[in-house]
């Protein structure tokens, strides 16, 4: 007996009702801003959730049906507009379709002659000519920085060293990581991952715009050193999450090439903000850090997920992943042909097409473009800022550097304060109208807004301070009466 294949039975009918799911996605990206940015899970629907794995297939119609009723209106909002919590792209309509065609080929992008590896190299190629690294340099797609930044640890420790660490693992070194106080937790994962111990990681105070000291950068290496320890990787961050703050990339690679550390950077946030000639300038010394990690997925704007690394010395990166496997051979003819197969730069044999949402971003709407967004972000967020500085009852809790605004509705005591904009910010998200979060700076909870969305407006933040002022006098302690 045979069984049927898993293609449609009808392909016009099928064809119909794709057609259909797609103009209803694109009804859903047009009408954004009439919508709430985000709206909690009513239980019923959560328990929804939590049926019976289906022993029988339901129709195409029917999942559509459900997709459009129970997950678009309850998903995280950050394609709409009024979004600005955490720091998340915002996506486009172009990266969707990209990503359709993309699941229609299903190519699998480990390695082998075809040419979605080839878009994967351009991306590579490209990010050589932004971030000025030089011809020897490689880079594959991730799912995030995070991995991204586990990976260049990886890299830098196999770089260090060599091969008695990959074949024995730690042994005796007691390796030493230093990076900002503003550091994203990431990196504090990555070392624990890396099996090194999250202890290695040596936290530098900031100066004033939140950037790393460079001279109590150098005196914890001297003093590591003296103290037998094995310094071994500086990680810098071109654009931290809490502030935007972006460490002084050009002074770090100099510190780093003096001291012979490996110089990684951070630039989740901040990087691509390279694509904007104004804004290129605040990312000077990105070009020279051995190893760069990003993501395409929040200022790119490319739906997730999209991160990268780029390594400066493409052997090095070879060295920390590759390894020989007799069904992974290489020929030179034939699907089995190409050099330099992505599963020789990272942890992953079988690997998406994430190359292609990103490709076609950028062919769609060129550098340019992409970059002015990022500029209007800035511009939007030092707005915000001194729409803030001129309330006496806001309070601007660091500076704007580059798209993100920390501040606090202002409150007597240091509890109360933390509870009020804790409060504010809770309630804004449940009221569909806008979406900030939380964070810590200078030891208090603070509101935080991250322009990342190439939709959001100046009346988008409007909606959002006038919000937070509303609640904030609605919820403040009451003064005792004098
Ligand atoms: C988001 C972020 C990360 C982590 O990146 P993922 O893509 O979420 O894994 C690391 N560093 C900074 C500064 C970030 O903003």
């Amino acid at each position: 007996m045979m069984y049927p294949d898993l293609d449609p039975v009808d392909w016009e009918v099928f064809g119909r009702e794709a057609h259909a799911m797609l103009d209803r996605m694109l009804a859903h990206q047009r009408s954004l801003r009439e919508q709430p940015v985000w709206q909690p899970i009513p239980d019923a629907l959560r328990q929804g959730f939590r049926e019976p794995s289906p022993l029988l297939g339901h129709s195409l119609e029917a999942l559509a049906h459900r997709f459009f009723a129970e997950v678009v209106p309850y998903s995280v909002g950050n394609a709409h507009p009024g979004f600005m919590g955490w720091v998340h792209g915002a996506g486009t309509p172009v990266g969707m379709m990209a990503d359709l065609l993309a699941s229609g080929l299903n190519a699998n992008l480990g390695g082998r002659d075809h040419v979605p590896v080839e878009v994967e190299k351009q991306i590579v190629l490209w990010a050589r000519e932004w971030f000025g690294f030089p011809e020897t340099a490689t880079g594959v797609f991730t799912t995030g920085t995070s991995l991204a930044t586990l990976m260049a640890v990886w890299v830098a420790r196999a770089a260090r060293w060599g091969e008695s660490v990959r074949m024995q693992g730690w042994q005796q070194q007691r390796p030493r990581v230093y990076a900002s106080t503003g550091v994203h937790g990431s990196l504090v994962k990555a070392l624990d991952l890396a099996g090194m111990g999250r202890s290695c990681l040596v936290t530098v105070a900031t100066d004033a715009a939140h950037r790393m000291d460079l001279t109590a950068l150098e005196e914890a290496i001297e003093a590591d050193r003296r103290a037998g320890y094995e310094p071994f990787m500086v990680v810098g961050s071109a654009g931290t999450v809490d502030t935007g703050a972006i460490d002084d990339l050009a002074g770090l690679a100099a510190c780093c090439a003096a001291q012979r550390l490996w110089f990684h950077v951070d630039g989740a946030l901040g990087a691509l903000a390279c694509w904007s000639p104004i804004l290129a300038p605040l990312m000077r010394g990105i070009e020279r850090a051995d190893s760069l990690a990003f993501d395409f997925h929040k200022w790119g704007q490319v739906p997730y997920d999209a991160g990268f690394l780029l390594v400066r010395e493409g052997e090095m990166q070879r060295q920390a992943f590759s390894l020989p496997a007799e069904y992974l051979a290489r020929a030179t003819r034939g699907t089995a042909a190409g050099t330099d197969w992505p599963c020789d730069l990272g942890p992953d044999l079988s690997r998406g097409f994430r190359a292609l949402k990103t490709w076609m971003t950028l062919q769609a709407y060129g550098t340019r473009r992409l970059g002015e967004t990022m500029e209007q972000a800035c511009h939007l967020a030092r707005q915000l800022g001194d729409s803030i500085d001129q309330q006496d009852v806001l309070e601007r809790m660091a500076p704007v550097s580059l798209n993100i605004v920390c501040f606090r509705y202002r409150c007597a005591g240091d509890i109360e304060s933390d509870l009020l904009n804790e409060r504010i910010a809770v309630v804004l998200q449940e009221s569909g109208l806008a979406v900030v979060s939380t964070t810590r700076v200078k030891g208090r909870r603070v509101l935080r807004a991250a322009v990342v969305n190439h939709r959001t407006q100046a009346s988008d933040l409007k909606v959002l301070l006038d919000g937070v002022l509303w609640l904030g006098q609605r919820f403040s302690p009451q003064e005792p009466m004098a």
